[in-house]
């Protein structure tokens, strides 16, 4: 069996990542492909556990312009568990075995989050979704990401983003000579601004360590790939 890096992980899905180019909504065959390469992690027994964004319907901060700002933030915490459900359902049709912990509760459609539990579905070879973000307005499914990785103690979190490759000196869409780094520090990103990923994420996984890979999704089995160690877009740990 082919060695694997990492034990156990999250990987961070944002919700435009499973949008495809349809930028909105959910889109059948790029959750289909995510969901593969889960199975693949799956079955080379990696503990996967994976944070949903909700960006592909809601955005609190964004879409909620006007309204009050917890109510938008709940909105889109809303949207993360919609999207939490189609990746078990695109998961379970590939026949692996999941759960859905929310961290608001909504017994009827999936368990609570309790992180004990979590654990042990992992280790039981379940793959866990978290939905619902942390719970808390005013936070971002990022930092839930964060907190989840130290909670469960992952060894990595796998930022899987759409439409860039990896941590830039300057946004890549818009400036052709934005140079991309291989490894950079928290520090960094906090120090330079670099919208990767927010502050409160990136100090989160400084203050605890937590190694983060940024990478592209648009490519096949780049998910596999950096599970297996390939080195495809930016690390960031404490350099
Ligand atoms: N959200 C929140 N608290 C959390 C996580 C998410 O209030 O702990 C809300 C927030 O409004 C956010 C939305 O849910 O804009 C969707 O999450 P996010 O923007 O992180 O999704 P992504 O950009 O990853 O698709």
């Amino acid at each position: 069996m082919k060695e694997v890096k990492y034990k156990r992980i999250i990987l961070k899905l944002s919700g435009e990542a499973l949008a495809g180019d349809k930028g909105f909504g959910i889109d059948k065959a790029t959750i289909m492909n995510i969901a593969k390469q889960i199975k693949t992690l799956n079955e080379l027994n990696v503990e996967t556990s994976i944070v949903v964004g909700g960006g592909n319907f809601w955005r609190g901060k964004k879409s909620g312009v006007g309204m009050d700002r917890t109510t938008a933030d709940y909105m889109g915490m809303l949207a993360t568990v919609i999207n939490a459900l189609a990746m078990q359902d695109a998961l379970e049709s590939l026949g692996v075995f999941t759960r859905v912990q929310t961290a608001i509760e909504m017994r009827q459609i999936a368990e609570p989050y309790i992180r004990r539990k979590a654990v042990r579905h992992l280790e039981k070879g379940r793959v866990v979704i978290f939905a619902a973000g942390t719970g808390n307005p005013y936070f971002s499914t990022d930092t839930t990401a964060a907190l989840r990785a130290a909670e469960i103690e992952a060894d990595v979190i796998l930022l899987a983003k759409k439409g860039v490759d990896g941590v830039y000196d300057s946004d890549p869409l818009l400036n052709p000579d934005a140079k991309k780094f291989e490894v950079i520090d928290y520090k960094d990103i906090l120090n330079l601004g670099l919208g990767v990923m927010d502050s409160t994420a990136a100090s989160l996984c400084m203050d605890n360590q937590i190694p983060i890979i940024v990478f592209g999704i648009e490519q096949p089995e780049n998910i596999v790939k950096v599970v297996m160690g390939e080195k495809i877009g930016t690390q960031v740990k404490e350099v």
